[in-house]
């Protein structure tokens, strides 16, 4: 007999593994933050005993999900300014906001925030891009959640970065700071093509190499910037970053609305992810990621909910229920974004996109137990045919009960184990008053 830590006896163990296993009558068995076994329930009593089991008879249990991109201290600037086109949502709102306001305390703060709702909704593993990430990677550490963080390079000036050497001189030393936090890691964030220049990316690529970091960038979001970098380069963005030598299995694409055949060669050809973010694309109606197309070609492609200002919420059951729609409207085909394929964007792909699949993103015996308990014995989701089904099309992140990091109990029975969410729910009031003043300038 093997004492471990903790046994979880669900309804159904959703795998995510390459046969896409749902199986019933099985345990998943923890030790030390490691998936050691899924065992069948008859031959655990025989062969485990456990300081903790949980035995889930109503739910499912599956890998956590991975939100590919996002930008979680705009969890502040939520609802803040809605229904505008992107480069007036950016001009003359978010730009503004965030020169006045930025700074370590309201990164710190909007991170707690957009943790707390994640955590809550099932959300494991994160890709953020912002400003103050040696702050924010501190706030993320303490919280139990697993991620890659990055600060933003842009050749735009900011109070809190006079230039972009400054923004590569914050990438190398947070590439630092984080080998004391195991479970997050750095990478190297150029915002965009329209924000960056040749010579600001040949040096994106050469720390990148030296420190091992993948690429995070928006690319491709809007046919209007498509248009504007066509102009002056006679080039799409995309054609540009693989001559710069940017395109490989390092680097993730988000958004890419504007896919042509000669990108869809590029991206096949180099590796390079694409990471979907359905729910931004629709809000700021910026065009829709030909997914099925990708996903038909061997491209991988994750999803993310992208920043909770362009959202509006950090749902990633929500933005699996969109992903599946969009395609599938934009296929004029039922069959496109099936629920199990888009399950698989929203957790192993994700991994995939980080280089973190070694880790993360399915229940697989030696990986990190990065867990999520969804309740399934509702009035909205019962019966239970397919609960791959009935999680992607039925239910809502309220339905998560549980979550676990590397094995530790983030989310017990609804509540948040390392967050104080009262706490948390006040501070987000004061900022609220300071942020309605951009609003009523
Ligand atoms: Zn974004």
């Amino acid at each position: 007999m093997q004492h471990v830590e903790t046994i979880i006896q669900p309804k159904w163990l959703i795998t995510v593994d390459k046969h896409n296993r749902i199986l019933e009558n099985h345990s998943l068995v923890i030790d030390r933050g490691r998936i050691i076994d899924i065992i069948s329930n008859q031959l655990l009593k025989s062969k485990y005993t456990a300081i903790k089991i949980h035995y889930l008879d109503n739910h499912a249990i599956l890998p956590g999900f991975i939100n590919a991109h996002t930008h979680n201290a705009m969890s502040l600037m939520r609802g803040f300014a809605d229904d505008l086109p992107l480069m007036s949502w950016l001009h003359n709102y978010i730009w503004p906001a965030e020169r006045l306001y930025v700074g370590p305390e309201m990164v710190c703060d909007g991170m707690r925030l957009a943790l707390a709702e994640m955590i809550r909704g099932g959300t494991t593993c994160i890709n953020d891009m912002y400003f103050y990430a040696a702050e924010a990677a501190e706030v993320m550490h303490k919280s139990g959640i697993r991620g890659r963080i990055a600060d933003s390079v842009l050749n735009i000036e900011m109070p809190w970065s006079p230039n972009v050497q400054s923004c590569f001189d914050k990438t190398i030393a947070l590439a630092q700071q984080v080998k004391a936090y195991p479970l997050i890691e750095a990478s190297i964030a150029p915002h965009a093509p329209y924000t960056t220049n040749d010579e600001i990316l040949r040096e994106v690529l050469r720390i990148s190499k030296q420190y091992s970091l993948p690429i995070h960038m928006h690319v491709q979001e809007t046919r209007e910037e498509v248009d504007q970098f066509l102009a002056a380069h006679q080039t799409w963005p995309l054609d540009r970053l693989m001559e710069l030598g940017l395109c490989s299995s390092k680097f993730q694409a988000v958004h890419m609305t504007q896919v042509s055949k000669t990108d869809i060669e590029i991206l096949k050809r180099t590796g390079t992810h694409v990471i979907h973010c359905p729910e931004s694309n629709m809000k700021l109606a910026s065009g829709i990621c030909p997914v099925q197309t990708l996903l038909d070609a061997g491209i991988n492609v994750a999803l993310g909910t992208d920043g909770p200002a362009s959202n509006n919420d950090l749902d990633m059951i929500g933005e699996m229920r969109s992903a599946a729609f969009l395609g599938k409207i934009h296929d004029n085909s039922p069959e496109a974004i099936s629920a199990q394929n888009v399950l698989r964007m929203a957790t192993i792909n994700g991994a995939k996109s980080l280089s973190l699949d070694h880790i993360t993103g399915s229940l697989e015996i030696n990986k990190a137990a990065d867990v999520i308990a969804i309740d399934l014995n509702r009035p909205e989701t019962m019966p239970v045919y397919n609960p791959v089904s009935q999680i992607v099309y039925a239910s809502s992140r309220d339905q998560v009960t549980d979550v676990w990091v590397a094995g530790k109990q983030l989310l017990k029975n609804r509540a948040l184990t390392t967050l104080n969410e009262a706490a948390i729910l006040e501070n987000t009031k004061v900022w609220a008053e300071k942020f309605k003043k951009i609003i009523n300038r």
